[in-house]
């Protein structure tokens, strides 16, 4: 399979290496009408915070999106992490297929050129369909796509060598391109400015002794800035440069739950300099990320499929901690985290993910694991009427789509 999705990547290389910018709009206009569809992924999406936000009209936004469509919980992989699943979602294959199995491959930062499975906006591309997709992590260096395509987490750059869990600006990126096409660059940096393409990686144990109030609201000032800033450029992609497929990225809000998940003085690695200090930071991610799930909501209408999908929840430390194999090995040699994903048995933090759009059943909720991150690319194409790939393991939601009686599936 790899050697074949190497040529078709070439293939597709040499075909949209013809799409310039300028051909851009030609290709939206002679495809044919396309369902629309706007996924957005959130990195580390914990339903153990999310509902009890939704149960005090925090999360209005995302409440209406519950209340028009379907939504559940999502079996993650073993040992989840950003990279390794995303690249699941994007390819409905094992980690052992698709090549990228962590932060870090034999040594290298993950990249899209360990990618051995033909991703979802490939696939996309190929049949005609509009792409375009922003901020989505294990997306660096970005690939040709029938549209746009502009990274996300680990993206490398200036100050964040290795990118992980670092914020590179756009004009800071360093080892590969951010942006595709090449020429859109300028294009954002003067229309959107010089906004930073992931999220702040968190202060060290350091920076912290001694300015614990200070170093944390210092840190949340800049994750703020953070979204603010993607949440300009989604705007402008969105009225600018509209797709018929658009994913979306956020990752401040597992970024923050690592070290200021609101933990009890019973949790392990309880630090009342720190927990004590900003217990609302980490639920007021969500808050801040339902305001962004608004202005994108502005630029959708009633025919456009709108898809919440995150990768994994985020927990309190629990048992085996220390023996663990995959202990912290997704955010080490950062501050000391109180809460992480990679916990073998990935069942420990399910993804979740949040439908709705035309035919999908409104209200309803799927119970235990009827839903993996292995659906979500089957689904997708389900949509645009694109046959599953082979090699894609995932199944259809059929169940979340009128016309089924799936009797589990109700709420
Ligand atoms: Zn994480």
């Amino acid at each position: 399979m790899s050697s074949l999705w190497s040529f078709v990547s070439c293939a597709v290389l040499v075909m949209f290496a013809f799409l310039a910018w300028i051909p851009l709009g030609v290709a939206q206009r002679t495809a044919k009408s396309q369902p629309h569809v706007v996924v957005i992924g959130v990195n580390g999406m914990e339903l153990d915070v999310i509902r009890p936000l939704l149960l005090q009209g925090k999360m209005p936004n995302l409440s209406s999106v519950i209340k028009k469509g379907s939504y559940g919980k999502l079996r993650t992989l073993s040992a989840p992490n950003c990279p390794r699943v995303y690249s699941t979602l994007f390819t409905s294959t094992t980690p052992e297929e698709h090549g990228v199995t962590g932060f870090v491959v034999g040594g290298i930062t993950a990249n899209t050129n360990m990618l051995k499975e033909e991703p979802i906006w490939s696939v996309l591309s190929k049949k005609g369909v509009s792409v375009g997709m922003a901020n989505v992590p294990a997306t660096f260096p970005v690939m040709p796509v029938n549209g746009y395509m502009i990274s996300g987490m680990l993206t490398r750059g200036k100050n964040c060598e290795d990118g992980i869990l670092c914020a590179p600006k756009l004009s800071e990126v360093q080892g590969g391109d951010a942006v595709y096409p090449a020429a859109m660059k300028a294009e954002l940096l003067k229309n959107v400015g010089d906004f930073y393409i992931d999220c702040e990686r968190m202060p060290s144990a350091a920076d912290l002794k001694g300015h614990e109030a200070e170093a944390i609201d210092g840190w949340l000032k800049k994750i703020q800035l953070i979204r603010d800033q993607q949440t300009q450029l989604f705007e402008y992609l969105l009225d600018s440069h509209p797709m018929e497929f658009t994913w979306l990225g956020q990752s401040c809000e597992d970024r923050t739950g690592h070290w200021l998940y609101p933990i009890a003085p019973y949790n392990a690695g309880y630090n009342p300099k720190i927990n004590a200090v900003r217990t609302e930071a980490f639920p007021d991610q969500y808050v801040a990320f339902d305001k962004v799930l608004g202005v994108v909501l502005k630029h959708v209408d009633d025919n456009t499929y709108v898809i919440i999908v995150s990768d994994h929840g985020i927990k309190p430390l629990r048992e085996f901690e220390e023996t663990d194999p995959h202990a912290h090995l997704d955010h080490e040699k950062t501050t000391p985290v109180v809460a992480k994903h990679d916990f073998a048995d990935g069942d420990d933090v399910p993804g979740s993910f949040f439908a709705m759009g035309p035919g999908i059943k409104h209200d309803l909720r799927l119970m235990g694991f009827q839903a993996s991150v292995y659906d979500i690319a089957p689904t997708i194409l389900h949509i645009y009427g694109i046959e599953q790939p082979v090699q894609m393991r995932g199944h259809v939601l059929t169940e979340i789509f009128e016309g089924s009686d799936s009797k589990v599936a109700q709420k």
